[in-house]
């Protein structure tokens, strides 16, 4: 078992790290002097070669596989981290996929899918999560969402009922927790250039362009930067709010 207090060091897990938006997550964590676990699923090699370039920065930093959509693998993941790494002080649920499809053409599947990468496994892990952080009396748990939770998108019914439902999830939570030193809040990034971003057309990604008064599509690093706020001190009295991160494309 770790002792953090001597190690005088705070420990983040980031679901998903391995690639996209989550290792850029974890690379800003490790900048801002935290540990950093990073969960992957079939990203083991991105997970690996990430955990050695923050090591190579002595930055604290381990690989674990878990599918975070099932809940027994969200138990072990906590578990392993816990005797390998200490507990865990801040929890970015970023772990998410995509399974597009119009209403009357989505299959059933294409809805369960999402609702368990997207939704179910940020149930899990911010529960596995949580005795830790009131326990400790500090905790941030950050929640990645999407604009399209906000406003909606045609074909993505889903997904966005997902980061919608993430919202609800967070606020909930967060007024649970909030005298405990808790905090819990949503990053809801708009088009952001990552591999689930890169399949999309050339017109459907000028046509997005076209929406976004920054006039350039997000980088993971923009996302990032907020993550890092939230999951600092300086956010201390900030709990259940969602911050678009979004060039100016929602505004609401
Ligand atoms: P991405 O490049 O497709 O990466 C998705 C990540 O989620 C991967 O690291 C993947 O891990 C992980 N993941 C998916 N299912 C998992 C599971 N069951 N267990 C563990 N990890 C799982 O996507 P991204 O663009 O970086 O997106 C990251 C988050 O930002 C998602 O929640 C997404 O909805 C949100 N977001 C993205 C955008 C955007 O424009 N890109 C906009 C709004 C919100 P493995 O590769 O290891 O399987």
């Amino acid at each position: 078992m770790v002792d953090k207090k001597e190690a005088g060091r705070r420990l983040a897990l980031v679901t998903g790290g391995g690639r996209g938006i989550g290792r850029v997550i974890a690379l800003k964590l490790g900048e801002r002097g935290f540990d950093v676990a990073v969960n992957y699923n079939n990203s083991a090699a991105g997970a690996e070669e990430l955990c050695r370039e923050l090591s190579a920065r002595e930055i604290l930093a381990r690989a674990f596989k878990a599918d975070v959509s099932r809940a027994q693998d969200a138990a072990a993941l906590f578990k392993s981290i816990e005797e390998s790494m200490g507990t865990v002080q801040v929890l970015v649920n970023n772990a998410g996929i995509t399974r597009d499809n119009l209403l009357m053409r989505m299959k059933e599947e294409e809805w369960s899918d999402v609702i368990a990468a997207n939704l179910n496994s940020a149930f899990y892990c911010t529960k596995e999560a949580i005795r830790g952080m009131v326990r400790a009396r500090w905790g941030r748990v950050v929640c990645i969402a999407s604009v399209v939770g906000l406003v909606g998108n045609a074909g993505q019914a889903n997904y966005s009922a997902t980061k919608a439902g993430l919202v609800g999830f967070a606020k909930s939570v967060a007024r649970e927790y909030a005298a405990k030193g808790v905090t819990v809040n949503v990053v809801a990034p708009g088009f952001i250039e990552t591999d689930m971003t890169g399949v999309l057309k050339e017109n459907v990604r000028a046509a997005m362009l076209q929406q976004i008064p920054a006039g350039r599509i997000g980088s993971p690093e923009d996302v990032a930067k907020a993550v890092a706020f939230f999951a600092s001190d300086e956010s201390e009295y900030v709990t259940g709010q969602v911050l678009a991160v979004d060039g100016g494309m929602t505004m609401c």
